[in-house]
């Protein structure tokens, strides 16, 4: 199966990409990853890059990491599944509960539920959070409020308070009552305010209008990502997270944060959330949980909720996946806590993070760089044609992605922006060899 023609040939004649046309297949072949080991990946033809992308911000730590694989290959000999639906439980699925109490417990997280992956985690808590009000009487608080160019998966729930009309629009109509309120994005604005801090004060002002508007009463949660990451990396000033805590504290509407990037270490925190110093109310996990080596994910709740759901008159949670509690999945996310916790990633995300971002804006020099994002290890370069104008420019971007390719660095193409979210292990020198990269992409397409 390693000839090239072949593999390009049936991949294009029989699979199906996500987020991509099926028709384009043929003329521009995807790469075909065959290996990987410590923060590199071959393809098929024996080119080596650096993944500067880390799979999909999800191998946070790198292709080589034993003890995931072992954790995988004994759990898998001892008890490949058990199911965690009501009546059964399974030892893994009990110790990952724990854990992740412990690691998540300065967030004010204590229980967790387990799914499959980040859409699940997300259609989860939007669920948990409209049961929550029914059952303290509350029942016509069913609304969700979310940022534009959001990001949460691409479920019913997750699509429908998703902020990128390339998700929703093939799909609608979506779920009725969710509505979209301005992003922090201070490169491109409704406000035109690219000060930061005033813009974090504009879109709150903008947040709680629209609770008022919709009636408090009728609003179940908000739902954000404590930075932006399939949107392109949208990093809000910090007093933003906090501000959204108190308007919906102000207006009894819980606050749902979407850490399936920011989770586990991203932005130099345990959670994106404590990184901005603010407790939500359910926190979605996914990605990084398992690093990519096993499909997994958890919503986490706070006391707040459990008192409520543990109560007295026993309210049943109506929703689950088969695969929720999956005990390889289990012990593949623990192996892979211990050893995030062991190599304290979240260390060198704060030494390594500063440097690729000071070797990013200096690719600025390069005119087609419009704006340079980043917050710990997630960077973006936002490509534009025209400086002043700020005119997107994706395929552009798309060829800075291919030369930098060739350069030996993976990273993602995503509309005009050019995204990163590499292994948390990555080292000075790799986050140098990225940046040079760039710079040769960069230089290419000049
Ligand atoms: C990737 C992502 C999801 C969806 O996770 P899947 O595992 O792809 O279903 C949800 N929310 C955020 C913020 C994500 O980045």
């Amino acid at each position: 199966m390693r000839d090239h023609n072949f593999l390009t040939e049936m991949n294009a004649r029989h699979l199906w990409h996500p987020m991509a046309h099926p028709g384009e297949m043929q003329a521009t072949p995807p790469k075909v990853i065959t290996g990987a080991s410590d923060v590199r990946i071959t393809d098929m033809d024996g080119h080596e890059a650096i993944d500067a992308i880390g799979g999909l911000w999800n191998v946070n730590l790198g292709y080589s990491c034993g003890p995931i694989k072992q954790a995988i290959a004994e759990q898998l000999d001892r008890l490949p599944y058990y199911s965690a639906f009501k009546g059964t439980t399974n030892d893994a699925a009990i110790a990952l509960s724990v854990k992740l109490a412990e690691m998540f417990g300065p967030d004010g997280m204590t229980r967790a539920f387990f799914t499959s992956g980040g859409s699940d985690s997300v259609d989860t808590a939007l669920k948990l959070a409209r049961q929550y009000h029914r059952i303290r009487g509350e029942a016509s608080r069913t609304k969700f409020i979310a940022l534009r160019k959001g990001y949460h998966g691409t479920h019913w729930g997750g699509a429908s308070v998703n902020g990128n009309p390339q998700f929703r629009e093939p799909y609608e109509p979506l779920l009725p009552g969710c509505f979209h309120v301005p992003s922090p994005y201070a490169y491109r604005n409704p406000f035109d305010e690219d000060d930061p801090e005033r813009l974090a004060a504009l879109c709150l002002k903008a947040l709680e209008a629209e609770i008022e508007m919709q009636v408090p009463s009728t609003v179940a949660a908000f739902i954000m990502e404590p930075v932006q990451g399939a949107g392109g990396v949208i990093v809000p000033h910090p007093s933003f997270m906090r501000g959204v805590r108190e308007i919906c504290d102000r207006h009894g509407v819980l606050l749902i944060a979407d850490e399936v990037i920011t989770g586990f270490g991203r932005t130099g925190d345990v959670s994106g959330s404590r990184h901005w110093g603010v407790q939500p109310d359910l926190m979605c996990l996914a990605k990084a949980i398992t690093s990519g080596y096993f499909p997994m994910g958890a919503v986490m709740a706070g006391d707040r909720l459990a008192e409520v759901f543990e109560a007295e008159g026993y309210a049943m949670i109506g929703t689950g996946y088969t695969y929720s509690g999956h005990p390889v999945g289990c012990a593949a996310a623990l192996a892979c806590l211990e050893e995030t916790e062991r190599l304290a990633v979240w260390d060198n995300v704060r030494a390594v993070g500063p440097r690729l971002k000071a070797g990013l804006e200096g690719l600025r020099r390069h005119e087609a760089v419009g704006d340079v994002r980043a917050e710990g290890l997630m960077c973006a370069l936002e490509i534009v044609s025209d400086r002043a104008a700020k005119t997107p420019d994706p395929a552009m971007a798309g060829r800075i992605y291919e030369a930098t390719y060739r350069a030996g660095v993976m990273v993602r193409w995503s509309g005009t922006n050019i995204v990163m979210s590499p292994p948390l292990i990555l080292t000075a020198d790799d986050a140098d060899r990225i940046v040079a990269a760039l710079d040769e992409g960069l230089s290419a397409v000049a």
